[in-house]
């Protein structure tokens, strides 16, 4: 029998409008963040090398030590932090990093705390630990940015994790150094770990990333090479643990993942050496992709009334359209054959609206404007 968890877990409306939209040719394709780059040539050639030496054996379950080492170099170039690499688990992507963090975190029943809107997939991960979500508002007029006091209010002592991500998926907000430390500091005063998803760190527009590594050793902190290499079918993440949370990791992570694929992992080494100027010509593109999409949902009059400064995503309100975003997603999929992802895929917070994601090459986007634009212009709003 299916078990009640199972039954109980909602679809993950992106991937599945993605699904739907994969058999027809005719679709422009802004529902998923699928970068359009292609990840940097010798990050292919390391992996064929890889694999023609015959390099496809398992790896220790945290991942090989050069990686692990490269990944260290990155937390002292980037952010002036110096992060042991014994803290460091290589996984197959970041999401079993998510997983394996939450596993090592919440016991049965205790509170994990999430912004609304939050990335679809967290209350899944929260789900299969058996915690409990509560999540904390985040208003449009405030640029989606997290209200200190309603997250001070919302950890108690039944709180064993809160999590924030920044750059945001689905908001594309950016959170600054000293909200990062305070929420840091709010979680720890209450006996809860701060749980920092930092995946689209590089895809930043207007603002200034910082790790959560800078303000406390007593977080995990995730990121991985899907998003800012172009890596996502490569299936690479991280995930840096406090120190007293390595052992357990590491169990975990032994008994489910047992590692990541380890011609992938010399991939990574190689995605680390990528020149900062091309990281910063690819962030270049994805500004510009951000502001033709920004013009165009205000030409539309379905402008959320603040500006994404990070990520490759945007939340565009559509509660003045017929119908909920589900009706108003339908819509422009079957008859502009532009698929977008519902709001509510996200938390109650953003069910007025639907998530447009740039991460599609620029004449794509261009074309989704142009369908959207002859299809809006049957409504009045
Ligand atoms: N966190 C966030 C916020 C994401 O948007 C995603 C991917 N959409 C992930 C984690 C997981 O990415 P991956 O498993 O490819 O590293």
């Amino acid at each position: 029998m299916v078990s009640q968890r199972a039954r109980d877990t909602a679809p993950f409306l992106a991937m599945e409008v993605l699904e739907r939209a994969s058999g027809r040719e005719d679709v422009v394709h802004l529902e998923v963040g699928e970068p359009a780059f292609e990840p940097p040539e010798p990050v292919i050639e390391a992996a064929v090398d890889s694999l023609r030496s015959g390099d496809t054996d398992y790896t220790a379950a945290r991942g090989k030590p050069a990686l692990r080492q490269a990944i260290a170099r990155r937390y002292d170039r980037r952010y002036g932090v110096d992060v042991d690499p014994e803290r460091i688990f290589v996984t197959p992507g970041s999401s079993p990093a998510l997983l394996l963090s939450m596993a090592s975190l919440v016991d049965p029943g205790e509170t994990v705390v999430l912004s609304d809107p939050h990335y679809a997939s967290y209350p899944a991960f929260v789900s299969a630990v058996d915690g409990e979500v509560r999540t904390v508002p985040h208003a449009a007029e405030d640029g989606f940015q997290p209200d200190l006091a309603a997250y001070e209010r919302a950890i108690d002592a039944d709180t064993a994790a809160v999590v924030v991500n920044s750059p945001a998926n689905p908001t594309g907000a950016t959170v600054e150094g000293k909200t990062l430390a305070s929420l840091a500091s709010t979680a720890e005063a209450a006996g809860a770990t701060l749980v920092s998803d930092e995946i689209y760190h590089g895809l930043s527009y207007d603002a200034t990333e910082h790790t959560a590594l800078e303000y406390t050793d007593d977080a995990f902190v995730l990121d991985g090479f899907s998003k800012r290499y172009g890596m996502t079918g490569w299936r690479l993440g991280w995930a840096v643990v406090p120190p007293t949370y390595v052992e357990a990791m590491n169990r975990l992570a032994q008994h489910t993942v047992i590692c990541a694929p380890s011609f992938v992992q010399d991939a990574g080494i190689a995605a680390l050496e990528t020149p900062p100027e091309r990281l910063a010509e690819i962030r270049d593109t994805y500004r510009e992709r951000r502001d033709l999409l920004l013009e165009a949902v205000a030409d539309w009059g379905l402008d959320a009334g603040y500006t994404p400064d990070g990520a490759y995503y945007l939340l565009v309100d559509v509660s003045g359209l017929p119908g909920d975003s589900l009706d108003v997603a339908e819509l422009f999929l079957e008859e502009a054959a532009v698929a977008v992802t519902p709001g509510v895929d996200f938390g109650e917070g953003a069910s007025d609206y639907l998530r447009l994601s740039y991460a599609a090459g620029t004449e794509e986007i261009r074309e989704g404007i142009r369908r959207i634009d002859d299809l809006l212009a049957e409504f009045d709003v």
